[in-house]
């Protein structure tokens, strides 16, 4: 019985492996074991060092201004419920997707911001 993951950049399911490296027939990638587990233990980190979670509630500690916009989000905006990006899809830093009430969808960085 194989329990081989998927390859992380295709999410292919022929995944082989030859000794420790795993090997992605259709696109071609190549990782290890020891890959995998770094890049899920790699955690994203609030302004003073905390582990962020999927869900938390943080506090912005400056004023940061929306990219093709005239609003800002105010220094002490409470956002809640944060998603957490994983580095393929943060561009610019910005490592958490979240909402903010009365300016919707964005991202944010998450050194501009600590863990309430
Ligand atoms: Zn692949």
């Amino acid at each position: 019985m194989s329990s081989l993951p998927p390859c992380p950049k295709c999410q292919s399911q022929y995944v082989y492996q030859d000794a420790n490296l795993f090997i992605c027939p259709e696109c071609g990638f190549e990782w290890t074991d020891a890959d995998q587990q770094s890049a899920s233990e790699q955690g994203i980190t609030d302004a003073n060092g905390n582990l962020l979670a999927d869900g938390d509630t943080v506090t912005v500690i400056k004023d940061l201004k929306i990219k093709g916009s005239s609003s800002v989000v105010k220094v002490g905006t409470k956002v809640k419920n944060i998603r957490l990006l994983d580095a393929d899809h943060s561009k610019d830093g910005h490592n958490i997707d979240c909402k903010i009430d009365g300016l919707g969808a964005m991202k944010l960085t998450s050194k501009y911001v600590k863990k309430t």
